[in-house]
């Protein structure tokens, strides 16, 4: 049926298209990413995630929980592994659509592993290949009663929105799996923003010469299914869908969640940063390449604020109840 049904193609033909995409990407070394005009900004998504992570991870332990196990869903080439092994977790489960980047984040960890000093105790890990807005990923684990205390989605969950189905599944794999209590953190674009953005422009698209994000029409925009294009100095170019967030927090109540925290990258930074640790471990991700005007809190504040023109991601928890 799924062959013949030419909406279910057109569904199964985007997340061919997502998983190429991301598929051709290649690795490339840190000294060709410090090059790209986008570092500061893929640097500050990198100190978001950390804080965010660092900070689930603390409340997680706080609540008395030793052994702490994630689902990284999304999990891409493995970008947040360092993350994960900072936090000192037990297990992870990386689940991603894009088999190519599954392999690169499995030999990643492995290198981790191999390198790692004697005395540490690395996580036990498990990398699955997956749609995750299409199949159920708790068949696909190899402990069947296996159940995380976090869930993180960075940058992905937005891909799903594509369907009321799709989005439905992508939750339920999010949570079903997490114990009572457990979080689900996340990242994605704000619908709001890049409305209001089309709505003021003379086109059907906006942007500067590093990012641009196109529209099909100035509405109508419907609730799943409403897609843009996204194109940044060619790292990514693939369609993506506007989360209604107010419709993804009701969504998310069927599966006892509960939203604790949302708040846009702006209000996330300036929170954030004024304390010492989050701010030290900022100057260190900036050293990597040293910030023009000498003054690394502004210039992440200019970087962020550019990156917000792009798009506004939303920096966001739920809790299990
Ligand atoms: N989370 C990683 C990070 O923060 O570095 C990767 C983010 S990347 C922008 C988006 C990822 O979502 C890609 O690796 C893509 O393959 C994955 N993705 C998109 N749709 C997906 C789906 N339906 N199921 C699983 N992964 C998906």
């Amino acid at each position: 049926e799924e062959e013949t049904s030419p909406t279910k193609k057109l569904v199964t033909d985007h997340g061919v298209k997502v998983a190429s995409h991301y598929n051709k990407l290649q690795e490339v070394g840190l000294e060709v990413r410090s090059q790209s005009r986008i570092f500061f900004m893929r640097n500050f998504n990198n100190w978001m995630k950390s804080v965010l992570i660092g900070e689930i991870l603390e409340q997680v332990r706080d609540a008395g929980t030793r052994n702490v196990s994630v689902l990284d869903l999304g999990c891409g080439k493995g970008g947040d592994l360092l993350k994960w092994r900072r936090g000192g977790i037990s297990h992870l489960v990386c689940t991603d659509i894009a088999g190519v980047s599954v392999e690169q984040c499995q030999s990643r960890y492995e290198d981790m592993k191999r390198r790692s000093h004697v005395n540490e105790k690395i996580f036990s890990a498990q990398f699955i290949t997956a749609d995750s807005s299409k199949e159920v990923l708790s068949e696909k684990l190899d402990d069947p009663e296996m159940m995380f205390n976090i869930c993180s989605c960075q940058f992905v969950y937005h891909y799903s929105f594509e369907s009321e189905q799709k989005a439905d599944m992508m939750l339920r794999n999010a949570c079903e799996r997490l114990k009572p209590g457990g979080f689900f953190i996340g990242t994605t674009p704000d619908a709001y923003q890049l409305i209001k953005r089309l709505e003021a422009s003379d086109s059907l698209s906006f942007g500067n010469e590093v990012f641009k994000v196109s529209f099909q029409s100035k509405g109508p925009y419907p609730l799943f299914g409403c897609q843009y294009h996204f194109s940044l100095e060619g790292v990514v170019d693939v369609p993506e869908f506007l989360v209604y967030f107010p419709l993804f927090e009701h969504m998310a109540k069927r599966y006892n969640m509960r939203l604790v925290l949302k708040q846009r990258f702006s209000e996330f930074f300036e929170e954030k940063v004024k304390k010492e640790h989050h701010r030290s471990l900022m100057m260190k991700m900036a050293a990597l390449e040293p910030f023009p005007c000498g003054d690394g809190s502004r210039q992440a504040t200019e970087s962020a604020g550019e990156y917000s023109h792009a798009k506004e991601h939303c920096g966001r928890a739920g809790v299990r109840a």
